[in-house]
């Protein structure tokens, strides 16, 4: 997005596009995303009234499961983006102008999205979490990972190397690197440092 022209605000009453990014392993955390958007949508109504339009967009894993509640429920969500879709979101804002409602909600089987390194915005301590796989093939019966992160696969040994480089140059200091071996898994199975 920054290489489209897009910056991040520190506030909210700035804001031109809202990104909620959300979780659906457990259902506080949707909730909160309900709420949320309750609030956004009563100040994204204000803002119709005036020269300053805001767009709200819901991406991770609640677009997934619930896509058409969401596109049906929320009338003033603007774009809908699934867990794999995170490139698509320039189009999708850009369709969004039209005043119509975008949505991509497709996994894909390859993507692990390696060559976009995470931008920090505030210091991390002395430690820092690495993704090294996206999605999950077990089907545990209690678990929603496999439906909204989709099949599994691991990103490339060269580009978590470079993540973990970047991280030690922009923390400067001695940095615990903890590396998930299912970073997205609910059951927690193991980490290593
Ligand atoms: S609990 Fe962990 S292993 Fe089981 S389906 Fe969910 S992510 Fe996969």
């Amino acid at each position: 997005l920054q290489k489209k022209g897009y910056q991040r605000t520190a506030h909210l009453s700035e804001a031109d596009v809202v990104l909620l990014v959300t979780c659906s392993v457990r259902e506080k955390a949707e909730q909160t995303i309900w709420n949320r958007l309750q609030q956004l949508t009563a100040m994204k109504r204000k803002r119709l009234k005036t020269h300053t339009p805001m767009k709200i967009g819901i991406l991770g894993c609640m677009a997934e499961r619930l896509k058409m509640e969401l596109l049906e429920r929320e009338k003033l969500v603007d774009v809908l983006a699934g867990p794999d879709a995170y490139r698509d979101l320039p189009r999708l804002l850009a369709v969004s102008d039209g005043g119509q409602q975008a949505c991509n909600v497709l996994l894909s089987l390859e993507e692990t999205y390696a060559d976009v390194m995470p931008v920090h915005h505030a210091p991390r301590g002395h430690s820092a979490f690495v993704s090294i796989m996206r999605g999950c093939d077990n089907m545990c019966s209690y678990c929603i990972v496999p439906f909204t992160r989709g099949r599994e696969r691991s990103r490339p040994v060269r580009s978590i190397l470079e993540e973990v480089r970047m991280l030690s140059d922009q923390v400067n200091c001695n940095v615990n690197i903890k590396v998930g071996w299912k970073n997205s898994c609910i059951c927690n199975h193991a980490t290593t440092e």
